[in-house]
């Protein structure tokens, strides 16, 4: 199947912003994320693989329905709020029209991405990086799965990351658990990223960070 790239903002191409939403609740609702229902009142989530756990869509536990992990207000919420950034990038994946993956980020100043992350990291920044004033913050990537397996993410990545480097950013970074080691937190590490702050929580939370150039295929 032919797999097409297309640059997103929700101004310039919103016909596709549904369709981004939607890929986002589907490529969050299975492994390894299982954010597909939830019960509030319990802090539990289900996975659409668990869909015979809870019948009726009612919590096992406490018998409230279940809600959207992801509700679509939120998702769209969220996606405007960070596209709308100056120098944000997102790139969509299209499979016959239909949106199945996605990839974005934006450049952030170092105090800016303290403020993001909730993290003391801009002195381990400027230690690392020579003084970096700005950071590539890559936010978001995903390919729903019947899709994965095919370098579809590392397209989207490469196109992401040369929208950074076109923009005189050097620095990426990127934010993730390692309580148990995340998807993300193992991709990175094998890309070569080093953590460089640690939130020292229970999920194990760290910022981890690389000069991009190397990367740039
Ligand atoms: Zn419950």
């Amino acid at each position: 199947m032919n797999i097409t790239y297309v640059r997103f903002s929700p101004t310039a191409n919103p016909e596709l912003l549904p369709q981004l939403i939607r890929c986002y609740q589907d490529v969050f609702s299975t492994s390894p994320w299982f954010e597909w229902k939830q019960c509030e009142r319990d802090n539990l989530k289900w996975g659409k693989e668990q869909a015979s756990e809870i019948p009726n869509l009612q919590c096992p536990t406490c018998g409230d329905a279940l809600t959207d992990f992801w509700p679509s207000d939120v998702v769209e919420h969220d996606i405007r709020k960070e596209l709308i950034l100056p120098n944000a990038t997102c790139w969509l994946a299209l499979a016959e029209g239909k949106v199945i993956g996605f990839c974005w980020g934006y450049s952030l100043t170092l105090a800016e991405l303290e403020v993001k992350l909730g993290a003391t990291c801009a002195a381990a920044f400027h230690a690392s990086f020579n003084g970096t004033p700005r950071v590539a913050y890559q936010d978001e990537i995903g390919v729903i799965a019947p899709f994965r397996g095919r370098h579809i993410a590392s397209k989207l990545f490469q196109l992401r990351l040369q929208d950074f480097l076109a923009q005189g950013l050097t620095v990426g970074t990127v934010r993730t658990k390692t309580l148990p080691p995340s998807v993300t937190y193992l991709w990175f590490n094998r890309l070569g990223y080093q953590t460089i702050a640690n939130y020292n929580d229970a999920d194990g939370r760290v910022v981890m960070a690389m000069d991009m150039r190397a990367l740039f295929k």
